[in-house]
């Protein structure tokens, strides 16, 4: 893998420059990520960048926050994974994806406006 980190992306891309301010640790994270957690990361983050997915670019460093703090995930009941998020405890499924969070479902403040949530991303790194 060359030089390219998670911050460097953002950097590149220039929109979401800010969220780099509010999550200070992303380069810290990202070095002490393992080579196949780099690049699912890297993979979707490049993937929100193209698509100008805010939110979910926004959800993907959260993830990477949680992953770092460590005890925001358990596995529950086989494929399922019980994930803790700044604001409730949810149920996440890999296949077919999912998790019970307002986010992925399209509910409350994002209502019509359902995206993938920082618990499932966290699950998906974690498997990496
Ligand atoms: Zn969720």
């Amino acid at each position: 893998m060359s030089g390219n980190s998670l911050e460097e992306a953002i950097l590149k891309d220039g929109r979401h420059t800010s969220l780099l301010v509010r999550h200070p640790q992303t380069n810290q994270i990202w070095l002490d990520l393992t080579q196949a957690r780099r690049r699912v990361t890297m993979a979707l983050m490049l993937n929100y960048l193209a698509g100008k997915q805010a939110v979910q670019v926004e959800k993907l460093l959260l993830a990477l926050k949680y992953l770092s703090e460590g005890n925001h995930i358990s596995t529950f009941g086989g494929d399922k994974y019980r994930v803790r998020g700044d604001h409730g405890l949810y149920t996440v499924r890999l296949v077919p994806a999912g998790c019970d969070c307002p986010l992925f479902l399209g509910e409350g403040k994002f209502v019509g406006k359902p995206g993938v949530c920082s618990h499932y991303l966290l699950a998906l790194i974690c498997v990496a």
